[in-house]
């Protein structure tokens, strides 16, 4: 059986909150904890002189991969409410493949 990874493209990523939020409303997580938390990187000119202003999304130790839904077929809450669909539960054997697809600012966690 396949172990799963959650994959954020965060380049597509609002910074709406979206999956904090649903996150918090599946698992009754307090308001000062998160499941996944957004970090806010700029705007800044960097030294080299490019501009940085992007959101990324970090699930913290809470986060099981939705392990009940996705026993249930479901998708994680997080996937399934974000609104830039820049979230998708992987198969841990496709993350290589899938990093390489999405390019640059996309990240892969593994529980
Ligand atoms: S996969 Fe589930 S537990 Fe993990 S951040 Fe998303 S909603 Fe929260
Ligand atoms: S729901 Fe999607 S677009 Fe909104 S903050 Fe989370 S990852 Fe970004």
């Amino acid at each position: 059986m396949s172990q799963y990874a959650l994959l954020i493209d965060y380049k597509y990523c609002t910074g709406c909150h979206v999956c904090e939020v649903s996150c918090r409303k599946e698992h009754d997580i307090p308001l000062d904890e998160w499941g996944i938390k957004i970090n806010e990187m700029g705007p800044k000119k960097l030294s080299n002189g490019e501009w940085i202003w992007d959101y990324v999304p970090v699930p913290s130790q809470l986060c099981d991969l939705c392990a009940d839904r996705v026993a249930e077929g479901k998708k994680p809450r997080c996937v399934h409410h974000c609104l830039a669909a820049c979230m998708e539960l992987i198969p841990v054997e496709e993350a290589g493949a899938k990093l390489a697809e999405h390019g640059a600012k996309t990240v892969v966690y593994m529980q």
